[in-house]
């Protein structure tokens, strides 16, 4: 007996585990697939369809069904033409684990995946990943990945001749298709109409939103990377001006991060976050629009001569932005990131990165704080000659980790959020550690208007703050941003804006800065950076839209006339 049994036990050896085998079809496992993806990746895409229909009513849950099983077919059909026995698994593994981390930040903040957001995401820097990695990540990982994966793992597909198995496949993917058809006819009206209405809900669909969105980027990204960006402005050249400067003029463009208009004090918010900042002789533009609600969009596109206004990603990422021709007019431009680069505006142009300065006391794991940004400033301001514009690329607000982004002495609302899973926080504790980032961002401007003013005997200087765009702070259960631009509630879209000036800049621009201040309350959008930059700069380029130039009317030319 001992022995028939230690001698049976080598033979054994495999685990229970590699025994138990699901022997499958191709088109069984997909089947299952389709299913799983329907109900278990489609929840914020079935709430959104759900919306506004009554729960009581039997048509609600007959509509909810049509959906799903049109969510299911329609996934069986995409997949069931590219999966064959070998390509099966590989395929369900991606599908599986992109889903996973999509539906966690869909629900979570109540993301849309287009491709911006895909865009975003194969953009991330590892200081970024980090932050958004939180530990309420791994049970869902464990629930929606792992044990799917070791479910697929475990499944043994049979195998048949190949025109019997194109037949079955044929005929799986007809009965799928007429599965399709007939779902959508039962429920065309209110179907077309949530898609016609409320186009944004495509971009809840998983997992074929994340693969639509990735197809998408690459195809723009391979057409990109064939031709190298436009040039345009090549007419720039000094205006009258430059001829009547007798010192050094260096304007500071600073972009902020996910600062909102909503909550800056200066244009009226309860609490004042901008307490520095109101004690000096800044303007503060009230009504500023962006142009995207993500750094992807915003940051080409405020660079652009023509944004928000005829908004066409495809030429704006194809042609240089207003730093080139600057550069090309002689203006001597330099980029300093403390984020993720400059997407792109400043290629080719003298710029250099926080991270890399690696600002004494400012910088831990791969992030720094803005006052970095300043690092070596004087030394700049001493040595200045010429026309210059320096930008300055903030971490400002970046979420959601708000309460790494100041120093301990700013975290003055409290209790803050001081969790990188906003989850754990209340929506008190989220808004207090958010507005001691834009106190923070407060005294790194007031800290450079200092520096500035300190040399302004030498150097005419001016530096304007705009945000690339804003934040969801849990209004409407929304949090961070990157809403489709068209559906994007205002506190993602309005931004704060700031200019000051030197007596000596508004001289040499020939800036009338009171005259701008009764034009604070205008409506100003990104679209008018490009050419209000080329105005205080004045720089010529038949580019240049004086309509578009915030400053224009504000202005005169060496000839003493109003432009
Ligand atoms: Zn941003």
């Amino acid at each position: 007996m001992m022995l028939s049994m230690s001698s049976a036990q080598p033979v054994q050896a495999p685990s229970a585990l590699s025994r138990f085998t699901i022997p499958a079809t191709v088109e069984q496992v997909l089947l299952v697939a389709a299913v799983f993806f329907a109900l278990a990746a489609n929840r914020p895409f079935l709430s959104a369809a759900l919306h506004g229909h009554d729960r009581a009513e039997p048509a609600t849950w007959g509509f909810a069904l049509a959906v799903v099983v049109l969510l299911a077919a329609a996934h069986f059909v995409l997949m069931a033409l590219v999966a064959s026995r070998w390509t099966l698994k590989p395929l369900l593994a991606l599908l599986i684990v992109v889903s996973a981390f999509a539906t966690y930040y869909m629900a979570r903040y109540g993301i849309y995946f287009d491709a911006t957001m895909v865009r975003n995401v194969l953009r991330t820097d590892v200081g970024e990943a980090r932050e958004l990695l939180a530990p309420a990540l791994l049970p869902h990982l464990l629930l929606y990945a792992v044990l799917p994966l070791l479910l697929l793992w475990r499944v043994r597909v049979i195998n048949r001749p190949l025109l019997r198995a194109a037949l079955v496949r044929l005929g799986a993917l007809a009965i799928a298709i007429v599965a399709c058809v007939a779902a959508l006819l039962t429920v065309f009206q209110p179907f077309a109409s949530l898609m016609r209405n409320h186009r944004e809900v495509r971009y809840l669909i998983t997992p074929g939103n994340v693969v639509w969105a990735l197809g998408a980027v690459l195809a723009s990204e391979t057409r990109g990377a064939a031709k190298p960006r436009e040039a345009i402005g090549l007419d720039a050249k000094p205006g009258p001006l430059w001829a009547t400067r007798t010192k050094p003029m260096l304007l500071v463009l600073v972009v902020g991060e996910t600062a909102r208009a909503a909550n800056w004090g200066l244009s009226g918010y309860a609490r004042q976050t901008t307490p520095q900042l109101a004690s000096l002789p800044v303007i503060n533009f009230s009504d500023v629009t962006s142009c995207g609600t993500n750094t992807e969009v915003s940051l080409p596109c405020m660079f652009a001569p023509v944004g928000r206004r005829d908004y066409n990603e495809g030429r704006i990422r194809g042609s240089e932005g207003v730093l080139h021709v600057l550069a090309r007019a002689g203006v001597a431009v330099h980029w300093r990131d403390n984020q993720s680069g400059c997407k792109g505006v400043c290629d080719g142009l003298s710029n250099d990165s926080v991270q890399a300065l690696n600002a004494p006391g400012l910088c831990s794991e791969g992030r720094c704080l803005d006052e970095g940004l300043l690092y070596g400033l004087d030394r700049r301001l001493q040595q200045a000659k010429g026309t210059q514009l320096l930008v300055l690329h903030q971490l400002g607000n970046h979420g959601p980790s708000y309460f790494r982004r100041y120093p301990q002495q700013f975290a003055r609302f409290t209790p803050a959020c001081e969790n990188d899973d906003l989850q754990f926080c209340s929506r008190e504790q989220i808004v207090n550690a958010y507005d001691n980032a834009l106190l923070y961002t407060d005294h790194v401007l007031a800290q450079l208007i200092s520096q500035l003013q300190a040399h302004a005997g030498s150097v005419d200087s001016g530096l304007l703050y705009v945000s690339d765009h804003g934040e969801s702070l849990g209004e409407n259960r929304l949090f961070l941003h990157g809403m489709p631009y068209a559906i994007a509630p205002d506190v993602q879209t309005k931004v704060p804006m700031v200019l000051w000036a030197s007596d000596g800049f508004a001289r040499a621009a020939g800036l009338d800065l009171s005259c701008l201040r009764q034009h604070a309350r205008d409506a100003i959008a990104h679209d008018h950076l490009f050419h209000t930059l080329l105005g205080l700069l004045d720089v010529r380029t038949a580019l240049y839209e004086p309509r578009w130039d915030f400053s224009a009317a504000c202005r005169r030319d060496a000839a003493g006339a109003p432009r």
